[in-house]
């Protein structure tokens, strides 16, 4: 069902600050938003945030099997009213605890969503959770992060994110959204990103390979033969000009390297 923009400051949601409430006030964005996700994208579709549907009525206009998950009371109230086509599929919850193969099961969905932007990295993280199950990612962040997660070697906005979510998707940022566009504004620009699972996974124990680009990163300033000692023989430090470097001037797959390197010889 439609929402008349007109009536949007009185018969909505009041927006709260602690679950980052910033609604979208501009329809042809939420279009914009909604068509970039592919339409040969699994039916299964998750919108997490989805607040007074804003994106949500478009989504719901497209042959999905779409379930919407928001924290907010008054907001699934108002949900439940305006979306009576989703009856049995707005869940009331909690994204970061929620269980995501109550919806599911093991099948694959897809992710959409204006997200609340004080969990986008935990929104994030858990998406490398499920990473198997979601071949598609659509979504609004703080344009910082969204700059991170499609960030390139040797730029200060590289690190933990552009790394763990380029070794599974190919990332691409889409387009802008002045703080303008919502309600009320955020104190920062948006940008809106795209992920699609990569063919092929990594060829190294993905374990080593987490724990190596976070505990790589969290020296930044320091090479990797330093902040990697602990879980680096160091007779391979000459092995390989990798070692000399500083986190952020290493590819992706520099850092799988070293995760083989640390898969056939453990400390
Ligand atoms: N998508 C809407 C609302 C964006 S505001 C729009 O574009 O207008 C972010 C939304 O995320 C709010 O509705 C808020 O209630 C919801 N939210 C905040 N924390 C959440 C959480 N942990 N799990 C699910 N939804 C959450």
């Amino acid at each position: 069902m439609k929402i008349p923009i007109q009536s949007f400051f009185m018969e909505k949601v009041t927006p709260k600050k602690k679950l980052g409430q910033h609604f979208l006030k501009e329809k042809t964005i939420a279009a914009k938003i909604a068509n970039a996700l592919p339409d040969n994208t699994p039916k299964n579709v998750l919108e997490i945030g989805p607040g007074t549907g804003m994106l949500t009525q478009f989504l719901v206009e497209k042959d999905l099997n779409l379930y919407v998950i928001d924290i907010d009371k008054e907001s699934i109230a108002y949900l439940h009213t305006h979306f009576t086509e989703l009856k049995g599929k707005i869940i009331e919850g909690d994204f970061l605890k929620y269980d995501l193969s109550l919806l599911f099961k093991n099948q694959p969905f897809s992710i959409i969503g204006n997200f609340p932007y004080n969990i986008s990295s935990q929104i994030l993280f858990k998406l490398l959770e499920y990473k198997t199950q979601i071949p598609k990612f659509v979504g609004t962040f703080q344009e910082e992060v969204a700059q991170r997660v499609c960030a390139v070697p040797n730029n200060k906005q590289y690190g933990i994110l552009s790394v763990l979510l380029q070794a599974f998707y190919e990332t691409k940022y889409l387009f802008k959204i002045n703080a303008s566009a919502f309600y009320p504004p955020p104190k920062v620009t948006s940008g809106v990103i795209f992920l699609e699972r990569k063919s092929t996974s990594i060829d190294c124990d993905e374990k080593i390979f987490f724990k190596i680009v976070k505990q790589g990163f969290q020296q930044r300033r320091k090479t990797l033969k330093n902040s990697l000692k602990p879980i680096i023989k160091e007779a391979h430090y000459t092995e390989n000009s990798i070692f000399g470097k500083r986190p952020e001037q290493l590819s992706v797959n520099d850092f799988i390297t070293l995760a083989k390197i640390i898969e056939n010889d453990p400390v």
